[in-house]
């Protein structure tokens, strides 16, 4: 189709976009004391939806915030839950009107929200939702913020833990803002959710894993394998020609050397292609001796793609496989496949609104 898509930089405007010391910069320049920045800082991350409900701080500071300021960068559109388990995939609308995706799972543990970073993915691989109309724009840290904050309020005063950076588009792709957007959630004044709650899922852009090495942040690293060999992970995944697996699990090595921390290998099974016994053997061998640990995540379905899931049986042997050669494996357990909430399957949403005969939105 012919449609232009709108590409707007709203990143001066979303107040959210802002940190701490934003934040006191700009208060400073309203020539307002520092503690007013931080009550306006903690006020953001109550969930509130005007700045008037900043009740503590004087009228006319609220109207200059309001003049220049947006509050919140998304709305609800629409909320799905899954009838087989208790997980939540929310649609947002951002104020260009781009739909993105954001899914709540409720673990034992608490809640753990899976957050977008672009709208859409310029990654492609072949198996994703996510990279099927290319990538839009990057997400700014205030709309990643957003997502945690909108889906917080849907629990009713519980808290979302764990933040995990596997929703749509390539986090290292959006370094600056994702990095921003961590920093922020991490904010004791702020949502206050650990570093070690936070988990990003990487397709294996070598600069970016080695920039987080040196970042002093210690969440948690996933990289997105999927194949033993680099064959196989070319046709499956085409970054692959710019970063093949030596390239990937060296960074991976000088990130655990410096870091000390456990990187997650996330392996998806698909039928066929990547779960015969010799893959899981070659697996193996590239794994061998490091700080690593495999999540295999039986392949989800995706409408346009025709993979299938291997059998238990199958997925059972990759598993044994790794274990006897001393590595460290577990089994991702699929959430939410019903409402296409499950790895992979999230994606940009075009919702076409009903429009009366004057041509104006009626919702
Ligand atoms: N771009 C990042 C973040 C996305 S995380 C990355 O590649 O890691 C989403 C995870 O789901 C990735 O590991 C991705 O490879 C995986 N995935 C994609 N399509 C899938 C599918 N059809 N079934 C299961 N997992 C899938």
């Amino acid at each position: 189709s012919n449609i232009v898509w709108r590409i707007v930089d709203l990143s001066e405007f979303i107040i959210k976009d802002f940190d701490r010391q934003d934040i006191y910069e700009l208060v400073a320049e309203m020539g307002e004391p520092k503690y007013r920045s931080d009550q306006i800082f903690s006020w953001i991350y109550k969930g509130i939806h005007s700045f008037d409900e900043m009740t503590n701080i004087p009228v006319y500071i609220r109207e200059a915030l309001k003049e220049k300021y947006i509050l919140n960068s998304a709305r609800v559109l629409k909320i799905l839950h899954s009838k087989i388990d208790d997980t939540t995939k929310f649609l947002f609308e951002l104020k260009d009107k781009n739909i993105i995706e954001s899914v709540l799972m409720n673990y034992k543990h608490g809640y753990t929200g899976c957050i977008s970073t672009q709208v859409g993915c310029r990654m492609r691989c072949s198996f994703c939702a996510s990279g099927i109309e290319g990538r839009i724009r990057n997400l700014t840290p205030g709309e990643m913020v957003d997502q945690v904050l909108m889906m917080q309020e849907q629990i009713h005063g519980k808290r979302i833990s764990n933040v995990v950076l596997m929703g749509s588009g390539e986090p290292f792709d959006n370094y600056d803002n994702v990095i921003k957007f961590i920093r922020l959630i991490n904010d004791e004044q702020g949502l206050n959710i650990g570093m070690r709650n936070i988990t990003l899922s990487t397709c294996g852009l070598v600069e970016g894993i080695l920039r987080l090495s040196q970042e002093g942040i210690p969440i948690n690293l996933s990289i997105s394998l999927h194949a033993p060999n680099d064959k196989l992970r070319n046709l499956l995944m085409p970054i692959n020609k710019r970063y093949n697996i030596r390239g990937v699990l060296d960074s991976c090595k000088q990130y655990i050397d410096i870091t000390h921390r456990r990187v997650t290998i996330e392996y998806i099974l698909i039928k066929g292609v990547n779960d015969l016994k010799e893959h899981a053997h070659q697996l193996a061998d590239l794994l061998k001796g490091g700080l690593f640990h495999v999540n295999l995540i039986p392949i989800n379905s995706v409408k346009e793609k025709k993979f299938e899931k291997p059998g238990l049986e199958s997925i059972n042997r990759f598993q044994r496989i790794l274990k006897a050669q001393g590595i460290v494996v577990t089994v991702r357990r699929e959430l939410g496949s019903d409402i296409d909430a499950a790895c992979g399957q999230l994606r940009r949403r075009h919702i076409k609104k009903p429009v009366n005969l004057l041509g104006v939105d009626i919702c």
